[in-house]
């Protein structure tokens, strides 16, 4: 079948976020007409998040596990960033809960354009997102990250201006375990937090945060 979730960079391009509902009505015909075979293939609404059409936080681990342990079997590099929006509360309260509903839209919407197949982006905290990249290194994947980091504050937001974004990036030579690469991409996203903002950094390059604006 030609579906794919948005959250997954598949062959034919998916629907943005904003067609989100549409995209989910479409799955549900699919899935009355197909066999059980190929329904087995197909990503559940379970694992969508709803606001923006892609991997919610329980996929995310589900693929994170999956990707790692096919890293591993063929001994390929993987990378996990970590992103989250700069003073994103400040949009809440200054234009209100739907506008920042609607720029976490908009947000992952540019996130998603980026990515390539085989790459997957979850939405796991209000206003977190988490990036698998299968067959990336930790340089491949901080050069991502920063066309991530230029296309969101490149250009304004519809009535709220300029958003930006940390991100922090961390790869197979640093952390083994989902958890670890998890953590520590976490806590290099705080690292990029803490140094200023609207920035990459990796774990394991403490120094080379300022390098990557
Ligand atoms: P920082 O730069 O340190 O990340 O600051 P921040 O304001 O982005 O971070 P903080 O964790 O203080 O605030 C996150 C805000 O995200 C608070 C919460 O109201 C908002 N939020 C979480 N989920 C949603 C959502 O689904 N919709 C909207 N509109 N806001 C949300
Ligand atoms: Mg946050
Ligand atoms: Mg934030």
């Amino acid at each position: 079948m030609g579906f794919a979730l948005r959250g997954e960079r598949a062959p034919r391009t998916p629907a943005p976020a904003s067609e989100a509902l549409l995209a989910r009505l479409a799955e549900l015909a699919a899935l009355s007409i197909m066999s059980a075979s190929a329904r087995d293939q197909m990503p559940t609404l379970a694992s969508t998040d709803h606001l923006t059409g892609l991997w919610n936080r329980r996929a995310f681990q589900e693929r994170l596990a999956a990707e790692l342990e096919r890293a591993r079997r063929y001994d390929r590099p993987l990378a996990l960033v970590m992103l989250d929006i700069d003073h994103f509360k400040r949009i809440n309260d200054v234009h209100g809960h739907p506008v920042g509903d609607r720029v976490l839209i908009e947000v992952a919407s540019r996130i998603f354009s980026t990515v390539r197949e085989g790459e997957v982006v979850a939405r796991v905290g209000g206003e977190e997102f988490a990036w698998i990249l299968p067959e990336t290194d930790g340089d491949g994947a901080v050069a991502a990250a920063e066309r991530v980091r230029a296309a969101i504050s490149a250009q304004t937001f519809t009535g709220v201006g300029r958003l930006t974004i940390s991100l922090g990036v961390c790869d197979l030579d640093e952390g083994e375990t989902a958890s670890e690469l998890v953590r520590l991409a976490d806590r290099a996203l705080y690292r990029a937090k803490a140094g200023g903002r609207d920035r990459v950094a990796r774990a394991g390059h403490e120094a080379a945060l300022s390098g990557y604006r």
